[in-house]
C-alpha cells in the first residue's frame, strides 16, 4: 500500500498486468499475445476484462479465468469481473506475429489450418504441408488431428524424423 492507501489503475496497467496470464497449454504466450484478451474497459469504477475462447469448449478457458483471477488479487485489484464473448470468434489471425515466432521457438507450429480441414486431409490422405518448428523443412505429415490437447494437430517430420505438434483453433 502507498502513501495513499489506494493505487490507481487504468485499464492500460491492468493489460499489463495480464501479461502474466499464460496460456496454460502455451506457458510462453500471454492471454494477450495468443488473442485471448480482448478488451479492458474501465465502467463505472469497475474493470471489465474482456476474453475470447480460442476454441469452444476448450478446457484451458477455465485455467484462464483463474489466473486471471489470481493475478488481478495478487496486484490487490478485486473491483473487476471477467467477460467471455463468443463474437467476433477468435481465429487464428489474432495471433500475432511475435505470438507464432515464440511458438516456433517452443517448438509448436503455428496454426495454418482449422480442424476442418485437418479432418478432411486425413479422410482425402492430400495434405496441406506444415512447416516443422525444428527444422524448417515442409515435408511433413499430418499424423492426428488431435495432439496431447484438442487444441493442437500432430504431424511427423519426414526430414528430422520427429513428430511435432501444430497450434490450431476452428
Ligand atoms: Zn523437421
Amino acid at each position: 500500500m502507498n502513501a495513499a492507501g489506494i493505487k490507481s489503475f487504468t485499464p492500460e496497467s491492468i493489460r499489463t498486468i495480464l501479461q502474466e496470464v499464460k496460456d496454460p497449454e502455451v506457458p510462453v504466450l500471454s492471454i494477450e499475445e495468443l488473442g485471448v484478451l480482448c478488451d479492458v474497459k474501465l465502467t463505472d469504477g469497475q474493470f471489465e476484462i474482456i476474453i475470447t475462447p480460442t476454441y469452444s469448449g476448450c478446457p484451458a478457458m477455465h485455467a484462464i479465468m483463474e489466473d486471471i483471477k489470481s493475478v488481478m488479487e495478487k496486484h490487490g485489484i478485486h473491483n473487476f469481473q471477467i467477460k467471455m464473448i463468443y463474437s467476433p470468434a477468435w481465429t487464428t489471425d489474432r495471433m500475432s506475429e511475435t505470438a507464432r515466432e515464440k511458438l516456433r521457438e517452443y517448438g509448436i507450429a503455428p496454426p495454418s489450418q482449422s480442424t476442418t480441414s485437418h479432418l478432411e486431409v486425413l479422410h482425402s490422405g492430400k495434405s496441406k504441408p506444415v512447416t516443422c518448428p525444428y527444422c524448417g523443412s515442409t515435408e511433413t505429415k499430418l499424423t492426428s488431428a488431435f495432439g496431447s490437447t484438442a487444441c493442437k494437430a500432430l504431424h511427423y517430420c519426414n526430414h528430422c524424423r520427429q513428430p511435432f505438434e501444430e497450434f490450431k483453433c476452428h
